[in-house]
């Protein structure tokens, strides 16, 4: 029997393809049975012209055949031909294609995805929906070994929790981790070495074994080995299918299923609804015209002078009548209902305004409120409160939803919780604290309360400051208004990630 193959991996190829292909070379030699090497990072980089000729004209060979994923920006796309189908780019070195799966010559099975996901468009930079269905269609039956993505899984296994290390998580990357089960999952958009295993039970209980993620560092002259890994493979058999009896049919519309589906306690495998998985649906239409609302920056009439800050996709202002002088709001700029409605990069950037607004009140319990009954436009409240514990306002929320009648759940080790939510649901979602929320979920036939958060921490034990339960109540004017933000301004200067 012919011993295991030998694989090797890598990320962004950022130095030289000579000094990679030096390295390979001598892995060859020294490692028995090497069959190929992976590269799930960029694998040009914009300058590289000059020796990517050398190599196109035969005068740099690769030692041995390389395997790599497609561009992740403009700059790259110029290397590749055609961005979309797998092409042998020169002798021994391949661009695998846009997504798919193929067994090499070996027995070794890749799964691969190009670029980043975006839940609205495939591009020659980006994957979608319909490539997840693809690949996951071909590799229902079998385990793939490796698993090829450039962004890092948002999180792994039931772990709902983003690794604070990760600054471009994507939950599609953990969809597909899960899903598929690879032996090994790489990636390397992060550029920096970790290892992650984590054992799959399905939901009868049976182990069906164990997957590993490895995220790759980027090759650098003279950095110690940590850049570039070697792997003994098992392949999976062909016909060593998986038992597709426990699968349970799932209807997955959009990214936030996934992370319903990773928030179940078992993590499962699922099939999918072909025809609503391959296209992605427009948001739903809201009522109220963009340029009639408040809180769209398209509209004339937005008032400037409440913005704190302005990322890209999202902005902190000073909130309306305001309960204390540090109570602002987190929106997006484009006309969007909810965090749950939200794309990654918006709700990623989101993520990133709480953690700085978490670092500049330090010395206070932090709260974040998001109301999405009847409401058009995502606004996340933030309120710091000094003095107080996590489970003072626990205990106030819990006694409010009792006075009104309400099913309020908290959720410990979680995080986004009204991702499992359905699309069109309407919830009401606190964040206490990292991986510590409060959620209430469900239509209701009448109106969810219009201060419901205001009034919770607005009572004795917390911010006792009962007079300022309504906002209109609190309405300053436009001088005050000014005032104030110039002063959170000043505050947030020096966490305002933003003006970088
Ligand atoms: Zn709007």
């Amino acid at each position: 029997m012919a011993a295991n193959p030998v694989v090797i991996i890598f990320g962004d190829v950022d130095t030289s393809f000579k000094l990679l292909f030096r390295k390979l070379k001598k892995l060859a030699i020294k490692l028995n049975n090497v069959s190929m090497a992976l590269c799930c990072g960029n694998f040009f980089k914009r300058d590289c012209d000059e020796e990517w000729n050398e190599i196109k004209r035969g005068n740099l060979k690769a030692p041995l055949q390389i395997y790599i994923l497609g561009p992740t920006s403009e700059a790259l796309k110029k290397f590749y031909p055609d961005c979309h189908e797998m092409t042998d780019l020169a002798e021994r070195i391949t661009f695998l294609g846009k997504s798919g799966s193929f067994r090499t010559a070996e027995g070794v099975k890749l799964v691969y995805l190009s670029g980043s996901f975006s839940a609205s468009k495939r591009s020659d930079l980006t994957y979608s929906y319909e490539d997840i269905n693809k690949v996951t269609k071909d590799t229902l039956k079998e385990k793939p070994d490796f698993l090829l993505t450039w962004s890092w899984p948002h999180h792994f296994g039931q772990l709902v929790k983003t690794h604070p290390e990760i600054k471009y998580p994507e939950i599609a990357s953990t969809f597909l981790f899960s899903t598929l089960g690879p032996q090994y999952h790489i990636a390397a958009r992060e550029r920096k070495l970790l290892e992650v295993s984590a054992q799959r039970i399905y939901k009868d209980g049976g182990n069906a074994g164990i997957s590993r993620f490895i995220g790759l560092s980027n090759l650098e002259v003279n950095a110690n080995h940590d850049w570039i890994k070697a792997l003994t493979v098992t392949p999976t058999k062909s016909d060593n299918t998986r038992e597709c009896t426990d699968l349970i049919p799932l209807h997955l519309n959009d990214i936030g299923t996934f992370m319903a589906n990773q928030c179940h306690p078992t993590v499962k495998p699922v099939s999918m609804d072909e025809k609503r998985f391959a296209k992605p649906r427009p948001y739903k239409k809201f009522e109220v015209k963009e340029h009639k609302c408040w809180f769209c920056t398209s509209n004339p009439n937005f008032d400037k002078h409440m913005v704190i800050a302005m990322g890209d996709f999202s902005y902190l202002a000073l909130a309306k009548g305001p309960l204390t002088q540090d109570h602002t709001i987190i929106c997006s700029v484009e006309h969007i209902a909810s965090m749950r409605l939200a794309e990654e990069d918006l709700r990623f950037e989101i993520e990133r305004f709480k953690l700085a607004l978490r670092e500049m009140y330090e010395n206070s319990v932090t709260i974040f409120f998001e109301r999405v009954y009847r409401t058009c436009h995502l606004q996340i409240h933030c309120i710091p409160i000094p003095n107080v514990s996590t489970t003072d306002i626990v205990s106030s929320f819990k006694i409010l939803a009792n006075k009104y009648g309400l099913k309020i759940n908290e959720v410990l080790d979680t995080k986004m919780c009204y991702m499992t939510l359905k699309k069109d649901d309407e919830y009401f979602h606190v964040d206490l604290s990292e991986g510590h929320e409060l959620i209430i979920a469900g239509n209701l036939e009448r109106l969810f309360p219009l201060n419901f958060g205001r009034e919770a921490l607005a009572c004795e034990s917390l911010l006792n400051i009962p007079e300022k339960l309504n906002w209109r109540e609190c309405e300053q004017t436009k001088d005050e208004e000014i005032k104030i933000v110039e002063t959170l301004k000043k505050k947030f200067q020096k966490f305002d990630f933003t003006v970088l």
